[in-house]
């Protein structure tokens, strides 16, 4: 029977933290604040904003919505991207993913100073942190890490894969474990023998997007596995990359879809934002 990693429990601890240290900076008169570009009203992104916004609230973080129409202009939202890299009251601030098809997304991503980029995905941030310089740290990567550290997990000098090399997830994720002295493998669609090298791994980090894609032949007896996928069920519930029911009893730490990694990704959000106040 492998532990269970609670990924909402340890998300709440995050937020707790968060909350401890905004509290601190109010009193030393820092206002912390998180701006968010929304473009269109795509009903998921309506509602991912609405639950950071929620987030922002419960741990004192201030926050604002910026609304452009689905055919809002390129020089629109460059010139508030520079607006709020210069605003003093704005800690950090995120476009709010997809975009319209006709807004040049890395152009304006780019626009985005990699101080204020709570995100981390911009490319001075993605620069910094193959660096190994100081960077905000892209969300889900983050929460991946936190997530093994904080469940006691030891990172240094053991073998860990990361399924996925997407600049979202899967590359930053092995360099974070890179920086924490793991031994690294990357795994991705042209892998040959994807389950050989997979199961000669202590961690695995499993973020392809494709359900199921890892079964119990891909998986070391006693293995750490960290399912980052998410997917819709027919019954209209959640489920992961990793199919749990096979994997679980071969693991020794798993964690579960919902309730992994998802929280975290939005508790570091938090965090962030927060690092974000800090440095400035
Ligand atoms: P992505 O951009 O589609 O990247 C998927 C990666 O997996 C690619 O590098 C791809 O290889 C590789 N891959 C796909 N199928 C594979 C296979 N059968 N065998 C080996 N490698 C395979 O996806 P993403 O944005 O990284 O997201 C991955 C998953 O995480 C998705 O399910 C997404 O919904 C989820 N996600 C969750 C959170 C969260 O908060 N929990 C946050 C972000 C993403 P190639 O590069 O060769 O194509």
């Amino acid at each position: 029977m492998a532990e269970i990693i609670d990924g909402k429990a340890i998300a709440a601890e995050v937020r707790s933290e968060v909350a401890g240290r905004v509290a601190e900076l109010g009193r030393q008169g820092v206002s912390v604040r998180l701006d968010v570009i929304l473009v269109g009203e795509n009903p998921a992104s309506v509602t991912y904003v609405r639950n950071k916004e929620n987030d922002c609230a419960e741990v004192g973080i201030e926050s604002r919505v910026h609304r452009f129409p689905e055919d809002a202009s390129q020089e629109g939202l460059e010139r508030l991207v520079e607006e709020l890299n210069a605003a003093e009251e704005v800690s950090g601030f995120f476009v709010q993913l997809p975009l319209p098809e006709h807004v040049d997304q890395n152009g304006l991503l780019a626009g985005i100073s990699p101080d204020k980029d709570v995100d981390g995905l911009v490319p001075l941030s993605a620069g910094r942190l193959a660096l190994g310089l100081p960077a905000l740290l892209p969300c889900t990567p983050h929460g991946v890490l936190q997530l093994l550290k904080r469940s006691g997990v030891e990172i240094e000098g053991r073998r860990a894969a990361v399924l996925g090399r997407s600049n979202l997830v899967g590359k930053p994720a092995a360099q974070l474990l890179l920086r924490e002295n793991a031994t690294v493998t990357i795994c991705h669609s042209r892998t040959r023998d994807l389950a050989e090298v997979t199961s000669r791994a202590d961690i695995l980090v499993v973020a392809a997007g494709k359900r199921g894609v890892v079964g119990a032949d891909h998986v070391k007896e006693g293995a750490v596995v960290v399912d980052v996928g998410i997917h819709r069920t027919e019954e209209g519930g959640l489920t992961g990359d990793v199919d749990f029911e096979a994997v679980e009893p071969k693991a020794s730490a798993i964690t579960p879809v919902p309730g992994g990694v998802g929280p975290m990704t939005r508790a570091m959000l938090l965090y962030n934002t927060l690092e974000a106040a800090r440095g400035r």
